[in-house]
């Protein structure tokens, strides 16, 4: 299967994809939606603010992990110690062997090794945004993340990312696609994301949010996502919890 390519500088695409959402084609940027799924307050927030911000270095310099994978499994452990992975040289190893065995067994590390296209700027019907690996037959996004993965499957942002970018290539091509991917380069994990009936109204309501935050939306009800989040200052969650640790009442 041919996949056709646009390949455009990954910066460059960045600062187009964040400059502002495109509310005129009703199209959600993938950064965008993985934000309103993990916080639409936060979204609302990074709307706001001047997009004139890069991939830090290190999200390049992990990706490019992926591409090494048999030469990081052939290295000595000693050897991994200056590599951008997150765990232990010799937990590294292990978990990126098992993977491959894993998938080996399971008929998909060459496809996974060996995609058809990479870093394809892919529009859909509601979404757009790069996709990393492209894989055929069967038609297949790959994202690859820069954190830890879950104990188990992918976290609810990834998802509705995940969900996002086989939608897009979906749309693209004119045809199905039942599952993506995702690869955590830095803990040497792949996981497969099937597009299930629950993932995809999830998808869904999450895209509803993203077109429709246009005034700051509750805060989340999860407050450890809060502890990462740059805007906590500005949405008043440590003032607040300041608040309330000095008994000047609760939320
Ligand atoms: S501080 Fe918490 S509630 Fe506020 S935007 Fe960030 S994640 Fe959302």
């Amino acid at each position: 299967m041919k996949v056709p390519i646009c390949r455009i500088d990954p910066a460059d695409l960045f600062q187009r994809l964040r400059a502002r959402p495109d509310v005129s084609g009703e199209l959600v940027s993938f950064s965008d939606l993985r934000t309103a799924a993990y916080c639409p307050r936060k979204l609302y927030y990074r709307r706001g603010e001047d997009a004139d911000q890069s991939p830090p270095q290190r999200v390049d310099e992990i990706r490019a992990l992926e591409r090494r994978y048999e030469t990081l499994l052939g290295a000595p452990a000693g050897a991994l110690e200056d590599e951008r992975i997150a765990v232990s040289p010799v937990t590294y190893r292990e978990s990126l062997a098992a993977t491959r065995d894993r998938l080996t067994a399971a008929g998909e590390w060459e496809r996974l090794r060996n995609p058809e296209t990479r870093d394809v700027l892919v529009t859909g019907r509601d979404c757009r945004g790069v996709v990393h690996k492209v894989l055929a037959d069967p038609l297949e996004p790959v994202l690859i993340a820069t954190g830890r993965p879950p104990d188990r499957g992918v976290w609810a942002s990834q998802s509705v990312h995940a969900v996002a970018a086989a939608k897009a290539l979906a749309w693209s091509h004119e045809t199905g696609v039942d599952r993506a991917w995702l690869e955590y380069p830095a803990h040497g994990v792949v996981r497969s994301v099937p597009l299930t009936l629950h993932r995809t109204q999830r998808y869904r309501a999450t895209l509803e949010t993203a077109r429709d935050c246009d005034g700051p939306p509750p805060r989340t009800q999860n407050r450890s996502k809060c502890e990462s989040c740059e805007y906590a200052d500005q949405c008043g969650v440590r003032t607040r919890t300041l608040r309330s640790l000095l008994g000047f009442g609760s939320e």
